[in-house]
C-alpha cells in the first residue's frame, strides 16, 4: 500500500470513535479519490476499524485494480448502494454507520436504510475535512494547476478580446488547457462583459465583447485531478474613470485579504473581514454579495470556508482562494481572485498573473 493511502486510510479510521460510528460508508467521489487513489466515477468505500472495502461494478474492475491497493474489491451488481451494503452486511457488522447525507440522494438514503440492518448517522463533512491539509506531492500538482492556469489565460488574452463572443473566449480557454497537457478545465469558464459581468456567475454566451467594457474571466485549470481557480478583470479598450475607480477599490480588497491568510487566521473573521472592510468604506458593500473565498483541491469549492457567513480557521498547506468582487447591475462586474497556498506566516499564491488592469484590445 502507498504511503499516502496508509496515512489517509488511518486518518480515516481515526474518525470513527469521535464521530460516534462503527463503520463509514464514503459515497463522495473526491472522498473516494482522496482516500483511496480510485479515479472512477462510481464507486463506495467502506472503511471500519478492520476492513477497508472498495465497491464498484463490472465497468471499473481493471481501473480499480491498476489504482487501488489498501482496499479489498467488492464486485458489485446491480445497484451500487445496495451492492455496498449488502457486502457489509455480510461481514456481519451491525453498529452505527456513518453516512454522507451531502452525497446520498434521498433515494440512496432509503436504499441504505431499508438494506441496513443498524443505525445510520450523517458525519456531515468530517471525511471531506481530511483532504483541506495538502501534503507536499498534493501542492506541487496545484502549484502546476496554478501555473496552466496563469498560462492559459496569458495565452487567450493576448488574442485580444473586443469583437469576440464571450463564448469563444471561453472555448480558447479549454483548448489552452489542453495544450499546456492539463486534463481539461476545473469548472466551466465565466467569461462576461459589460453589464454581463454584474452576474456573479454569468453564463458566457454569444454576447461580443464591446470596447469601454470590463470583461471578467473566471477560470482554472485541472491537473491530476486538482482545481485551480483565478478571477481577472480586463478592460477592452479604455475604461472610464468610474471604472477604474471600482477596480481600484477591488484590487486593495484582494490585496487586503491576502494580506490577512497565514495558518491560524480565521476565514470569516479576518480574511472576509479584511476584504469586505475595504469595499464596505468605499460605499460599495451592498455590492459584493458572496464570500470572499473558499478552499480548493480535488473540488473547486471545498473547506475552509472564508465567507460572510461561514468560516474556518486556517492551517499551513491549506488551499483556498481570495476573490471579493464589485458587480453594479446595468454597468458592470470586477472581481479579482487567486489561488493560495496557506502558510505559518502568509501565503504563496498559486496563481501570479499580474493584478495591474490590463486593457486589451
Ligand atoms: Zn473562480
Ligand atoms: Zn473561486
Amino acid at each position: 500500500m502507498s504511503a499516502a493511502v496508509t496515512s489517509r486510510l488511518e486518518r480515516c479510521r481515526g474518525l470513527l470513535g469521535g464521530l460516534g460510528v462503527d463503520a463509514l460508508l464514503v459515497s463522495a467521489a473526491a472522498d473516494v479519490r482522496y482516500l483511496s487513489g480510485f479515479r472512477g466515477a462510481d464507486a463506495t468505500l467502506l472503511v471500519g476499524a478492520d476492513f477497508a472495502f472498495i465497491c464498484t461494478d463490472a465497468r471499473y474492475w481493471d481501473q480499480v485494480r491498476e489504482e487501488v491497493d489498501g482496499f479489498a474489491l467488492v464486485e458489485v451488481r446491480g445497484e451500487l448502494l445496495d451492492g455496498s451494503v449488502g457486502a457489509l452486511r455480510a461481514t456481519g457488522a451491525k453498529g452505527r454507520l456513518g453516512i454522507q447525507g451531502a452525497a446520498l440522494s434521498y433515494a440512496s438514503y432509503r436504499t441504505v436504510r431499508r438494506r441496513y440492518g443498524g443505525g445510520l448517522r450523517d458525519v456531515g463533512a468530517a471525511v471531506t475535512r481530511l483532504r483541506a491539509v495538502k501534503d507536499a506531492d498534493e501542492i506541487a500538482v496545484m502549484r502546476r494547476a496554478g501555473r496552466v492556469t496563469d498560462e492559459a489565460l496569458a495565452a487567450v488574452v493576448a488574442g485580444g478580446l473586443v469583437g469576440r463572443r464571450e463564448m469563444d473566449v471561453a472555448w480558447r480557454l479549454r483548448e489552452e488547457y489542453q495544450r499546456l497537457g492539463a486534463e481539461g478545465e476545473a469548472f466551466p469558464a465565466i467569461v462576461a462583459g459589460g453589464a454581463h459581468g454584474a452576474q456573479a456567475h454569468a453564463i458566457p454566451g454569444e454576447r461580443v465583447i464591446a470596447a469601454g467594457e470590463l470583461v471578467v474571466i473566471d477560470t482554472g485549470a485541472r491537473v491530476d485531478g486538482y482545481c485551480s481557480d483565478i478571477t481577472r478583470t480586463f478592460a477592452a479598450g479604455q475604461p472610464t474613470d468610474e471604472l477604474r475607480r471600482i477596480y481600484d477599490v477591488v484590487l486593495a480588497a484582494q490585496l487586503a485579504g491576502l494580506a490577512a491568510v497565514r495558518a491560524g487566521a480565521h476565514g470569516r473573521d479576518d480574511v472576509d473581514a479584511a476584504s469586505r472592510a475595504v469595499i464596505d468604506a468605499a460605499g460599495h458593500g451592498a455590492r459584493f454579495g458572496h464570500g470572499t473565498g473558499h478552499g480548493v483541491g480535488l473540488e473547486v469549492h471545498e473547506a475552509p470556508g472564508l465567507g460572510r457567513t461561514q468560516g474556518d480557521t486556517l492551517a499551513a498547506g491549506m488551499v483556498c482562494t481570495v476573490e471579493p468582487g464589485i458587480y453594479v447591475e446595468g454597468l458592470a462586474g470586477v472581481r479579482i481572485e487567486d489561488t493560495v497556498l496557506v502558510t505559518a506566516d502568509g501565503c504563496e499564491r498559486l496563481t501570479t498573473a499580474t493584478k495591474e488592469l490590463q486593457v486589451v484590445d
